[in-house]
């Protein structure tokens, strides 16, 4: 069942969106070599309460922190722990809220220090795809169409999508339907509608698009150690095109 959203209700998924996009750009601040994993996570558990809001990841199927830190080829869901950040690392930084009823969701990849070129192409790339994405999320338009200019996108710079992790809707719970493939066929899959609202999300490796799950159940690594990168944006399909519900308030379109 895929929830068809008002504009009341796109407003209010957006108040929660802002927080969330906020909170990335404050962390995105303070993050150097010599912070730790568990710094972070208590960083932004407390901008959710000071924000009136609640961290939407913590305690979700009983994941214990309020962000998901995903560190080199950690591909998403790292928990915080005591890792120490160094120079070279490449951190990804998923973070969701609840406020009034509703749940914004992003995410963003880091450098942390300085980062070899290769590691920094992927970055670009990965946040080029979802760029790519939302302009095919458009009214009359079909999932696959998102799907395949982000798979188009990455696989033209020889890396690789993630399979076993996708985007999905997001509204009045953190997961919805539709489940939101970065990969696919063009002009297949469910019809985009005005007020649908979708956190696309491209998780893409340097080597093969294979995933492990660690042992703690949570943290998925890319099976042949290769770097991950991961970007995510929820928005919103509206008449207009697509409205990206997680821009910061510092961003000028
Ligand atoms: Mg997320
Ligand atoms: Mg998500």
């Amino acid at each position: 069942m895929i929830y068809i959203k008002t504009e009341s209700e796109i407003e209010k998924i957006q108040k929660a969106g802002r927080i969330v996009a906020n909170a990335l750009q404050e962390i995105k601040k303070i993050i150097k070599p010599g912070l730790t994993l568990i710094e972070i996570d208590k960083f932004a558990e407390e901008y959710a309460y000071k924000n009136h809001a609640k961290p939407a990841f913590k305690g979700y199927h009983a994941f214990p922190a309020s962000i998901c830190l995903s560190v080199n080829n950690v591909v998403v869901h790292g928990i915080p722990d005591q890792y120490v950040l160094r120079s070279g690392d490449i951190i990804g930084l998923d973070y969701g809220i609840e406020l009034d009823g509703y749940f914004g969701d992003s995410a963003i990849t880091v450098p942390v220090g300085d980062i070899s070129e290769s590691a920094q192409k992927l970055i670009d790339v990965t946040r080029e795809s979802l760029d790519l994405g939302i302009k095919s999320a458009l009214v009359g338009c079909r999932i696959g169409d998102i799907s395949y200019s982000i798979q188009h996108y990455v696989e033209g710079f020889s890396y690789s999508v993630v399979r076993n992790f996708v985007g999905h809707g997001i509204g009045r719970k953190l997961h919805e339907e539709p489940p939101v493939p970065n990969y696919g066929t063009k002009g297949k899959g469910i019809k985009l509608e005005q007020g649908m609202v979708l956190a696309l999300e491209p998780m893409v490796n340097i080597g093969s698009p294979e995933t492990v799950v660690l042992p703690d159940g949570w943290t998925a690594v890319t099976r042949d150690g290769s770097l991950s990168a991961h970007f995510e944006h929820t928005i919103a399909i509206t008449k207009n095109g697509p409205k990206v519900l997680t821009y910061p308030d510092s961003y000028e379109p």
